[in-house]
């Protein structure tokens, strides 16, 4: 039964019947959001300026989005070599565990997609809970996520709760570790209830499993170190699945074919296909860089751009 729970979606999966032009029209002002907040005291002789009410680390994200998941852009936005993030400081800012469930799935490639979170187990109506203090960015219905909560904490993570049956709290809610913010449920792209966590940084999803030892309900550490090189190494899924799948092409074919980014010499008997299959690319790419068209014949001992 246990096994049903793994769900496989990809809430970043661009040929999902998505509602990209909805969710346009629907943006929110952000300016919106300000106004919702709680007004802070006037202090006399202190000039209550509104850029001081700011968003949990505002200094570190371009906006404040309450409609769209992920509209990061990690590699643009991260210039330094790594960042130690700071999770917990005090008894104030604490860690809870968002649901105390077995792990049915993991971060990682699946089969044809990307799964960017840890599956916990839950009934429907369990107690999801915020896993840090921040304040609710998105908190609505999101294409694959179903019923899905994102809160930006004010240490510079964003985390993610999504298949909720219900959802408990709103946009611009300020809420500390351990709030109910819904119930489990089995909305969006899942099959079975369960819920589905990611830890992100400045829309990079993470290995919650790096921050999170889940037998113990804890942190592993008070701290995170993130390099870009482990984004390269571990994290970014996407760009893995394309090198494993260049790898395996090059054990199966040998050097004789080339990754992206090598050059290939035309031989007797190969057409475009063959060379981009073989050499984990496709016929369009090779013609763009090569300015060839698909029906271009090809010379032998011809050098192609992969
Ligand atoms: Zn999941």
């Amino acid at each position: 039964m246990l096994n049903l729970n793994a769900s496989a979606f990809s809430p970043d999966e661009k040929n999902k019947p998505g509602d990209d032009k909805k969710s346009k029209a629907k943006r929110e002002d952000t300016t919106k959001m300000v106004m919702n907040l709680e007004p802070i005291a006037d202090l006399e002789g202190e000039e209550t300026d509104t850029t001081e009410i700011s968003f949990p680390s505002h200094d570190l994200y371009a906006s404040w989005d309450t409609n769209t998941a992920h509209p990061y852009n990690f590699s643009e936005s991260f210039k330094e070599d790594s960042v130690t993030i700071i999770l917990t400081q005090g008894e104030d800012n604490c860690f809870v565990l968002p649901y105390k469930g077995g792990l049915t799935s993991l971060f990682g490639w699946r089969k044809y997609r990307p799964h960017y979170g840890t599956d916990i187990d839950l009934e429907t109506g369990d107690s999801v809970l915020a896993c840090f203090d921040g304040m609710v960015r998105v908190a609505k219905y999101y294409r694959g996520y179903g019923n899905c909560v994102i809160i930006r904490h004010k240490n510079g993570l964003e985390t993610v709760y999504g298949h909720m049956s219900k959802l408990l709290v709103e946009s611009g809610q300020e809420l500390s570790a351990g709030t109910l913010i819904g119930l489990g449920g089995n909305t969006g792209h899942s099959y079975g209830s369960h819920l589905h966590f990611e830890i992100r940084y400045l829309g990079q999803a993470l290995d919650t499993q790096d921050f999170i030892d889940y037998e113990k309900g804890d942190l592993k550490s008070n701290s995170f170190v993130l390099r870009k090189s482990d984004v390269t190494s571990k994290y970014d899924l996407r760009a893995l699945h394309t090198r494993h799948k260049n790898d395996l092409m090059a054990r199966k074919y040998g050097s004789r074919y080339p990754a992206k980014g090598g050059v290939y010499r035309v031989r007797s008997g190969d057409t475009l296909g063959a060379i981009a299959k073989r050499s984990g690319t496709s016929i369009k790419s090779l013609c763009k860089k090569n300015g060839l068209r698909p029906t271009s014949t090809l010379r032998i001992g011809q050098r192609l751009k992969i």
